[in-house]
C-alpha cells in the first residue's frame, strides 16, 4: 500500500533501511514521529548530524569517540599492562558494564572471514602490533565465541606470543556461537576470570 503523501513514503523507505526494520515497523515509527512535537523532531535532526559529524574512531583503540584519543586510552588509571582485544565498540560496552577488566582495549574492526573476504589487512591488526610495547605484559582476545572469533583469536596469538608476551583467550560459561554483545554480565565476568593461555 502506498500513502498519498510522498514525504510519508520516503520516510518509511529510509526507516526500513535500518537493521531489523521492517516496513510494518518503519510505518509505526513514521507515524510516531507525526505526532512528536517540534523540539523532539529538532533533536532528533540534531543527533544523526552529530553522529556523522562529531563522531569517530580513536586512532589507538579504534572505538567509538568524539574525542581522540578516547577517554578510555587516556585515563590515567587505568592498566596499561594489559589490553583486551574485542570485535566492535559494541563489545567494549558489553565488558566494561561487568567492571572485571580496568586494562585498555583494542577494536579490530571484524574478525577474520576468509569466505566473506576479510583477511588480516582489513583489519586493525597492524595497529595493534604496534601499540605492544614492554609495559604489555598481557593480551586478552575477546572476539566472539564462534569459528571466525576463534580463528582470529589463534592467528592473532600466532603473532603475539612470539613478542614474549602472555596471550588468553575468555573461555568458559560463553556458548559457542554465542555473541559478545548479548551475553549477561555475570557469564561475561566469569568468562574473563576462567581465560585460559593460548
Ligand atoms: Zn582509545
Amino acid at each position: 500500500m502506498k500513502y498519498a503523501s510522498d514525504v510519508v513514503e520516503r520516510a518509511i523507505n529510509e526507516f526500513s533501511k535500518l537493521p531489523g526494520i521492517g516496513r510494518k515497523t518503519a510505518q509505526r515509527h513514521v507515524f510516531f514521529l507525526l505526532k512528536s512535537t517540534d523540539d523532539e523532531i529538532d533533536e532528533l535532526v540534531r543527533v544523526l548530524k552529530d553522529l556523522k559529524e562529531k563522531v569517530r574512531h580513536c586512532s589507538l583503540c579504534f572505538n567509538l569517540t568524539e574525542v581522540d584519543p578516547c577517554p578510555l586510552c587516556s585515563n590515567p588509571e587505568r592498566d596499561r599492562s594489559m589490553i583486551c582485544v574485542v570485535e566492535e565498540p559494541n563489545d567494549v560496552v558489553a565488558v566494561e558494564k561487568t567492571g572485571e577488566f580496568k586494562g585498555l582495549y583494542h577494536c579490530l574492526g571484524g574478525v577474520l572471514s576468509p569466505l566473506d573476504g576479510v583477511g588480516p589487512d582489513d583489519l586493525h591488526i597492524k595497529e595493534l602490533l604496534a601499540r605492544l610495547d614492554e609495559q604489555t605484559t598481557e593480551v586478552i582476545i575477546a572476539t566472539n565465541p564462534n569459528t571466525e572469533g576463534e580463528a582470529t583469536a589463534l592467528y592473532l596469538a600466532r603473532l603475539i606470543k612470539p613478542l614474549g608476551i602472555k596471550i588468553s583467550r575468555i573461555a568458559r560459561g560463553l556458548p559457542v556461537g554465542a555473541d559478545l554483545e548479548y551475553a549477561d554480565e555475570i557469564t561475561l565476568s566469569r568468562a574473563f576470570e576462567g581465560r585460559i593461555s593460548l
